[in-house]
């Protein structure tokens, strides 16, 4: 089922505008995020349990957008870390063992957050170069990894088949289910009294030059808030040119094939370059995926499809007995530099932006909320967040 957005930044305004819901200042949030996706949704959570007063509005519904990823999250950095992209990994990466605890105990959502482990295979002379040269980074950044003999990758994997130069495995690798990470989420969030607005999209924002003094909405309602936040995924381009603000956010589109066999026929994550199979524990397995500048275009495609099933069955010959179950296609929100943007933006006082993960807005979810969640309450920066400064473009 491709995950389709039909509603986008660019809703026309009518020319009189019928002020259906306007907020007023007794029960207004402290907090405004515009897109209940997962950044949205993990820092309106964060934010609700610092006693903060959130409201969420999304154009869609919540988590839809953020259901289209495969939900690896690639072993992260331990020690020796300079770098705040690999802080901002190594927070997320802690944070999301404890959130999956937290959010069962909220509500009795099973995640299937798993310290599976991940296998990192090379058929080319080039990506086991590739690898081999991952070794001393993984080495030096405490990354538990072990490199296979074929034999140990044929008693670890049986049915894996490909014939690869190289073999390792990182057990510190994990996964969740999106899906239901993303129900838990907003489970959570309702539970401790987050609004959400959905089917809503925010269309314009309303200023006085330094302070956003509210948002407009495409059923026309004004949505007010003391400090605003922008977690529109790719969409956030459409806000920060409205307000002519320089950024590289561009939509990346992804593809995913869900099969659906008798038995599970791999114990651990295979990644071969960017591409990558899933194991899920009742059997299912995903397989992804491309990286495709085509706008905000979210549809499959037959021969995108076909690449990944073919590769795939390649490396796992006992998927041609399963049946595909679905398929489906998601934007990821690129950035230029391969960045997040996280901060506040320039030229305002109340406007905070969280956005362009790109292939790794799951992974970094957590870490996202608790960094932006500081920055919105006015607390120190945990770590270096220049290199994620808003403006930079
Ligand atoms: C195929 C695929 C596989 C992936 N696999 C992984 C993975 O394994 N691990 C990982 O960490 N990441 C993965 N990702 C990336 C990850 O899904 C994204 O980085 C993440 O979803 C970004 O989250 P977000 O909340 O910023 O944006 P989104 O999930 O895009 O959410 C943005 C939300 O904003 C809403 N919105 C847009 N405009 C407006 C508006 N004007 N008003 C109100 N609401 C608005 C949208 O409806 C949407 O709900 C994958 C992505 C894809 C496509």
């Amino acid at each position: 089922m491709p995950v389709r957005r039909e509603t986008s930044f660019r809703v026309p305004v009518p020319s009189i505008i019928p002020i259906c819901a306007l907020v007023t200042k007794n029960t207004q949030p402290d907090v405004l995020i515009m897109g209940a996706g997962v950044i949205g949704l993990s820092l309106a959570w964060e934010l609700a349990n610092r006693d903060q007063r959130v409201l969420l509005v999304d154009s869609g519904q919540a988590g839809q957008a953020s259901w289209a990823g495969a939900g690896i999250l690639p072993a992260a950095a331990t020690t020796g870390i300079r770098d705040p992209y690999e802080s901002l990994k190594a927070l997320s990466h802690q944070l999301h063992a404890q959130w999956s605890e937290r959010l069962r105990a909220a509500t009795g959502i099973d995640t299937e957050y798993n310290r599976c482990g991940g296998l990192h295979v090379a058929r080319s002379p080039a990506e086991a170069a590739t690898l081999a040269a991952n070794e001393f980074w993984w080495q030096e950044h405490g990354i538990r990894s072990q490199l296979l003999e074929p034999a140990e990758l044929k008693a670890l994997e049986p049915h894996l088949k490909a014939d690869f130069r190289a073999a390792w495995r990182l057990p510190d690798e994990c996964q969740l289910r999106n899906p239901r990470h993303l129900r838990a989420l907003s489970v959570a969030c309702q539970k401790m009294g987050v609004q959400l607005r959905e089917d809503d999209a925010v269309v314009k924002l309303l200023t006085d030059g330094k302070r956003v003094t509210g948002w407009l909405t495409a059923q026309g309602a004004v949505l007010t808030a003391d400090n605003y936040c922008i977690c529109s995924g790719a969409w956030a381009r459409q806000s920060l040119d409205e307000l002519k603000i320089p950024n590289g956010i561009l939509p990346v589109r992804g593809q995913m094939v869900l099969f659906r066999g008798p038995r599970p026929l791999l114990g651990q994550i295979v990644n071969e370059g960017n591409r990558y199979l899933v194991p899920r524990r009742d059997g299912r397995l995903l397989a992804g995926s491309v990286e495709e500048e085509v706008g905000y275009v979210c549809e499959t495609t037959d021969i995108a499809l076909q690449g990944i099933q073919d590769w795939a069955t390649e490396l796992l010959p006992a998927l041609k007995q399963c049946s595909v179950e679905k398929t489906w296609a998601g934007l990821r929100p690129g950035s230029f530099d391969g960045l997040p943007y996280l901060g506040l933006v320039p030229t305002t006082e109340n406007l905070f932006l969280a956005a362009g993960h790109f292939r790794s807005g799951l992974h970094l979810s957590c870490g996202t909320a608790v960094v932006m969640a500081d920055m919105i309450e006015g607390r120190p920066d945990r770590f270096d967040v220049t290199p994620f400064r808003v403006g930079r473009g």
